[in-house]
């Protein structure tokens, strides 16, 4: 299984140079992912052919344009199992999109006195907007705990969530631990109580197929560039009815309907929620991704992943003096792991792989309380995507290895 993906490898020009005299192994992919030869041509393909604004011009280029950008509105729609393309809004990232609701959406449900949950594995990005709101409302931010080796923890949940609870937002999957979090199960907890479901998918959709109706999300963010997609586009899915309710963050170009002297109307979703000129190359990249995912298929990119995973960490857990925070047993992770060594720091650590030509992250990973609650200052983090390999798996370890002997 390991080696059934390989092929496309080929498809990703950047895997191929040399680093520090070494081949380039690239396992920075919960940061940012590579992007295959398709998805560079449909760019340039673009601007060398259909550049043009969308929605304002009746000529042939800004007809092709919002065709094409509208047509990869569709590809999101399909690829999440959207009831609807005007539920898919283009936004940055993940970031916007839920800056976004807890922004715009949030005030129009949560009261002082509310609740607001989240977890301590949380990003920043679905932490601090939650905290921004909580303060201008006089809502009470809490956090479902966490079991000690990293799951979230169900009783927990259960036990908080209750009538107060407006929102609970939480990470489909873990930029550190690993974990994949149960939305389903969690949206039905917070669905009962009357509030609403936020999901960062940012490391789930491009790793799994996800099924926002499936899941009973209410709202559900992600980021273009961790999918073989280009920076500076993302989404935020919505059902449609709340995404009706929430009044939009940009006002001006593109998403008006009728502008009077003193008063205006808007355009219906999903352009009432995208002010100005859009990142209109970027979405027809993302839908030049979600093809090249689609045709793999995310099942086959999940199962690679796993058996990356359960390669590596082994070996890992076979070194004398490193951590793996999250789960140790394999089956229970998705393609994240984050480590330390010894008393190395983890950046002295990254920079000794780098020298190996591996490319990993060290630092907080965006997740300040969550390094914390690990009781550690940073981690180094490895990430695997469908074009690693078990001979990347091998370097990775050696380079440990190496860094281990020369360290001590
Ligand atoms: N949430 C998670 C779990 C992430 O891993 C990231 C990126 O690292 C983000 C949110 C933020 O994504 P972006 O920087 O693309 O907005």
């Amino acid at each position: 299984m390991v080696n059934q993906l390989n092929d496309y490898r080929c498809d990703f020009p950047i895997l191929d140079q040399i680093v520090n005299d070494e081949p380039l192994v690239y396992l920075d992919n919960a940061a940012t992912t590579q992007k295959p030869q398709a998805v560079i041509d449909r760019l340039v393909a673009y601007y060398q052919n259909d550049n043009a604004n969308v929605h304002r011009g009746v000529h042939t280029l800004a007809e092709r344009a919002t065709a094409q950008y509208e047509a990869a509105r569709t590809k999101v729609q399909t690829f999440i199992h959207a009831a609807a393309s005007a539920e898919v809004i283009f936004t940055k990232g993940t970031t916007q999109s839920l800056n976004w609701v807890a922004g715009s959406f949030g005030p129009t449900v949560v009261e002082a006195g509310d609740e607001i949950m989240i977890s301590v594995m949380e990003h920043h990005s679905n932490l601090v907007p939650w905290q921004q709101l909580a303060q201008k409302t006089g809502a009470k931010l809490r956090y479902i705990d966490l079991l000690p080796d990293g799951q979230l923890d169900l009783e927990s949940a259960r036990q908080v969530i209750g009538p107060k609870t407006k929102i609970v937002s939480l990470a489909h999957a873990s930029n550190v631990l690993g974990v994949v979090n149960p939305i389903k199960t969690i949206a039905a907890l917070v669905h009962a109580q009357g509030g609403y479901m936020v999901v960062d998918g940012a490391q789930a959709v491009p790793h799994m197929m996800v099924d926002v109706q499936a899941l009973d999300a209410d709202f559900y963010a992600f980021s273009g560039h961790k999918m073989l997609g280009p920076t500076g586009i993302g989404v935020l899915y919505g059902k449609q009815a709340l995404l009706e309710q929430m009044p939009p963050v940009e006002y001006g170009g593109e998403m008006i309907d009728f502008v009077g002297l003193q008063s205006s109307t808007f355009k219906e979703l999903p352009w009432r929620l995208e002010g100005g000129t859009p990142n209109i190359a970027g979405a027809i990249g993302l839908g030049a991704a979600i093809d090249y995912l689609t045709q793999i298929g995310m099942a086959n990119i999940q199962a690679h992943e796993q058996a990356l995973v359960t390669m590596a960490l082994p070996q890992l857990q076979a070194i004398d003096g490193l951590t793996i925070y999250g789960p140790q047993d394999a089956a229970q992770r998705t393609g994240v792991i984050a480590f330390n060594l010894d008393n190395l720091h983890p950046h002295d650590l990254a920079t000794a792989l780098d020298m190996e030509g591996v490319a990993v992250r060290a630092g907080h990973h965006c997740a300040q309380p969550l390094m914390r609650w690990l009781n550690v200052a940073a981690t180094a983090r490895a990430s695997f995507y469908l074009y690693n390999t078990e001979a990347d798996v091998k370097t990775f370890v050696t380079a440990i290895q190496a860094a281990k002997e020369f360290f001590q």
